[in-house]
This record gives structure tokens, sequence and C-alpha cells, in this order.
């Protein structure tokens, strides 16, 4: 099956199947957890070597990592800003005490690098979790990722075909 890697084709389609989306989210909650997990993770390893971050950076474009006060504390270290410096041009705090990278886009984002990579948020590394436990937990992230993610847009799609087209098939 062809991977789709075009941002512009990837959000169309995440469009026009956000109902088939939310459908299929429906019956993941009703599989095994686990099961599901061996899957996702097979198909990351299939699919994200395939797909080159650095020239996607779309999660850099359209969303905005929390930073617990640890990163804040690295990334002032690493900037030589104060901490109220750098909270006032770079953060948003949403709810008390929780703290967001300005944007999107990041402003650390330049020229299609992140230029503060040894020091970003965790929640930056982990992007786009599928690598993590806990796929079906998490279906609401994945579902509105597909329009912005190739490599989650990818495994979504090979998942409805392993585990739901079939099974629907052989009804
Ligand atoms: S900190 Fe770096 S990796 Fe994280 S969103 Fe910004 S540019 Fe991307
Ligand atoms: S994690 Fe996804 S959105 Fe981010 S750069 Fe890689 S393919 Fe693009």
């Amino acid at each position: 099956m062809k991977l789709e890697t075009d941002l512009k084709t990837i959000k169309r389609l995440a469009e026009e199947r956000e109902d088939e989306n939310w459908r299929f989210r429906t019956f993941l909650k009703q599989c095994d957890n686990k099961e599901i997990d061996a899957i996702v993770h097979r198909l990351l390893e299939e699919i994200a070597p395939q797909i080159d971050c650095s020239t996607c950076r779309n999660c850099c474009m359209e969303l905005h990592p929390e930073c617990d006060e640890a990163e804040i504390e690295r990334l002032t270290g690493l900037l030589e800003l104060s901490k109220e410096e750098f909270k006032e041009r770079y953060m948003v705090e949403r709810g008390e005490g929780t703290f967001y990278i300005q944007g999107p886009p990041c402003p650390f984002l330049r020229e299609m690098r992140c230029t503060i990579e040894a020091a970003r948020p965790q929640g930056c590394r982990d992007y786009p979790y599928l690598h993590k436990e806990d796929f079906t937990f998490r279906l609401m992230a994945v579902v509105s990722n597909c329009a912005i993610c190739p490599i989650v847009f990818n495994v979504y799609e090979r998942l409805k075909k392993e585990v739901w087209h079939r099974r629907t098939q052989r009804r």
C-alpha cells in the first residue's frame, strides 16, 4: 500500500474521512488494547522510516507543546534568559501553572529546523506518541493528528485495513 505523504492531501483526506475515522475509533474502543498496541507498534516500525520528518515539520507548524518547569529551566539556561523573560517571550499559560510554547507555528522552528533541539520538551520528543502503550486510550488525539502527521495518517489507514475492513468482510 502506497504511503501518502503530501500534507495538503493528508489534510483533505482526513477531513473527508472524518466520519469514518470516528466510526473506526468506536470500533477500536471495543478491541483488545494490547493486541492493538502490538499492531500499531509494528506498523510504526514499517512506516516511520519511510517518512522524512526533516522535510515535514508539520507538528512544529500546527501544534504547541506543553513545557513543564524543569523544561522551562533548561531552556532559560540555553537561551540565557531569565525565567520571566523566557515566559513572556515564548510561553502561553493555559490553566493555572500550565505553560505551552506560543504559536503555532512554534517560534523555535527556523528554516525547517528546531533551534532548541537538544533541550526541546518531552512532548516534542514523543510526538506522535505511537510508540507508547495504550493507543486505544488516546484515540481522540489520534483522530485529530490524522490531519497533521503523515505517520499517524498512514498508520491509522493501515490499521483500518488490517483490523476493521478484514473483520467486517468476514461477516
Ligand atoms: S520546540 Fe522544536 S521540536 Fe518542538 S515544536 Fe518547536 S520546533 Fe518543533
Ligand atoms: S512527527 Fe509527523 S508531523 Fe512531525 S515531522 Fe514527523 S511526520 Fe511530520
